[in-house]
């Protein structure tokens, strides 16, 4: 694959795809929509085959996906998104005269998504980062995760197809299939790119942070990696609810076989017999759980290992698990250690990517907001109580956005909505800038930049930015939001 020849065309075609109507871009990313769901059942059997996952997961999975790309279609069609601000001219204001001012988001240019392993369709090849490069006027260039290759070849077939049938220009989106760490390098720090989106591992992320960051002209590398999502539960809702806290988590450990971003990896809680009846019953409820097969043979050997290091450092133990194997070696897991032990090793603040927990048994109140600030940043955090328990720890509920781009209250942090308000973002080693999402509608901010059109004459002004405003779009003109014209 020759990738200079990928960049350049990836290039003419952002050109010529900036300039097209935003009306035309909506339909572009509905046609991508329809096209995948005209893959039917062949698209959900073979990311099946090719991942572990099963149907009905990739059915839900392949809804989102569709769903995201139409959510960023009616985004563009609107029109709002750009942010346009504008500041007319007060030619007499004294001492000087105060210019007019016109500002907007425009596209970064060409960006590389790669491939999540764990979200074939929904963080793959048209999944978020593809739908919302789209939307912001980058071309994209994907490359696949070699866990899912063939899935990947179809999805690219349905945009190929969407690219045809909406006239838009041929290499506005492409697909690199080549394994192999050397092509991601060289898509990252070939010139021409603009921006990198990534979900994975920590090594991974980082790896693509820092290839960006040794070119002669970085550029934003959004890497979405490790997270321990620790989930704090306090004394009151332990003695009260233990059952349903059980039930809860119970799902949310072993939920997808652990291999999300969100599972909860850690719990924190100050030892208690509340806290010991919780321990047996959620250790209990897991080691019914009946395990399947991870995602890659890599995943599950790197699980395997793991966890095994981890239960055999000094001072972590388990609760005795029946083994339910299902032919199938990994189990579930859920182990405990003391909060002098958890702040003593920083091993154990890594994040296992499968269906473990480890509960940190804290001496003190005092101890577990010490163990709940060492962890670094977090995707996530939740805190479970009553009312009497957020009464009483009111210093915890305002630490928690330190660690965090997301707090739940008496809610697993499994299962990420995708709306507006969602932030799947967080900081390092979370992701490489806290600032921005990876999900939802605000994830278009991760390729775009704001420029200022100073004293530009009305007919060279981009629509968004001109006085009147047929589509009545939402611009703070004069400090003021509405969507009138300028007067
Ligand atoms: P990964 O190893 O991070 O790989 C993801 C993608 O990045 C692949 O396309 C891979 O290239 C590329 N890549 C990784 N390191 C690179 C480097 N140094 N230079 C250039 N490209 C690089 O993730 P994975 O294969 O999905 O799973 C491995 C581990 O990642 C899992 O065991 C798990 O711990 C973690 N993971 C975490 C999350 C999360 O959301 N927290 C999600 C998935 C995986 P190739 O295509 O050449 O392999």
């Amino acid at each position: 694959m020759e990738i200079d020849a990928v960049m350049k065309n990836s290039l003419q075609a952002c050109n010529d795809y900036k300039k097209i109507a935003p009306e035309q871009k909506a339909n572009f990313l509905e046609t991508i929509a329809k096209e995948m769901e005209a893959l039917g059942n062949a698209l959900i059997e073979t990311a099946s085959n090719e991942t572990n996952l099963p149907a009905e997961r990739l059915v839900g999975e392949r809804n989102r996906t569709t769903m995201q790309l139409r959510m960023f279609a009616s985004m563009v069609r609107e029109g709002s998104w750009v942010e346009a601000s504008i500041d007319t001219a007060i030619p007499d204001r004294k001492p000087v005269p105060k210019p007019d001012l016109r500002k907007m988001l425009i596209p970064l240019g060409p960006v590389i998504v790669f491939g999540a392993s764990n979200f074939p369709l929904a963080y793959s090849t048209a999944g978020g980062d593809t739908a919302s490069a789209l939307a912001a006027g980058c071309s994209v260039v994907v490359k696949a995760h070699p866990a899912h290759a063939a899935t990947s070849a179809m999805v690219y077939d349905a945009i190929k197809n969407a690219i045809e049938k909406c006239k838009m220009p041929e290499h506005v989106f492409q697909h690199v299939a080549d394994e192999g760490f050397q092509t991601g390098k060289d898509l990252v720090q070939h010139p021409l790119t603009a921006a990198v989106g990534f979900t994975g591992s920590l090594s991974g992320g980082r790896a693509l942070y820092d290839y960006a960051h040794e070119r002669k002209n970085p550029i934003p590398v959004f890497s979405e990696m490790g997270s321990i999502n620790p989930i704090l539960f306090l004394p009151d809702t332990l003695e009260k609810n233990c059952d349903a806290l059980v039930k809860m988590y119970a799902g949310s450990i072993t939920l997808g076989m652990g291999q999300f971003c969100t599972n909860p990896g850690l719990m924190i809680a100050v030892k208690s017999k509340g806290l010991n009846t919780f321990l047996e019953k959620l250790s209990e409820e897991v080691s019914k759980f009946v395990p399947s097969k991870m995602l890659h043979e890599g995943i599950q050997r790197s699980y395997t290992e793991k966890m095994e290091t981890a239960l055999a450092q000094k001072g972590v133990t388990t609760i005795k698990q029946d083994e339910k194997t299902n032919g199938i070696k990994t189990r579930a897991v859920i182990a405990t250690a003391s909060g002098e032990t958890f702040l003593k090793n920083p091993l154990l603040h890594e994040e296992i990517f499968g269906p473990y927990s480890l509960m940190i048994q804290c001496s003190n109140m005092e101890e577990l907001l010490r163990v709940w600030m060492t962890v670094s940043g977090q995707l996530t955090t939740s805190i479970m109580g009553t009312e009497k328990d957020f009464n009483e720890n009111k210093t915890l509920i305002d630490m928690a956005p330190s660690i965090a781009g997301r707090i739940n209250f008496n809610h697993p942090p499994t299962g990420v909505e995708v709306c507006a308000s969602m932030v799947h973002g967080g900081p390092y080693p979370a992701t490489t800038d806290s600032r921005f999402t990876a999900v939802g509608i605000n994830g278009v901010k991760r390729w775009v930049r704001p420029v200022c059109f100073q004293n530009c004459p009305e007919y060279l002004l981009p629509d968004e930015l001109k006085n009147s405003n047929p589509k009545k779009i939402w611009r703070l003109i004069n400090n003021k939001f509405q969507n009138g014209d300028v007067e």
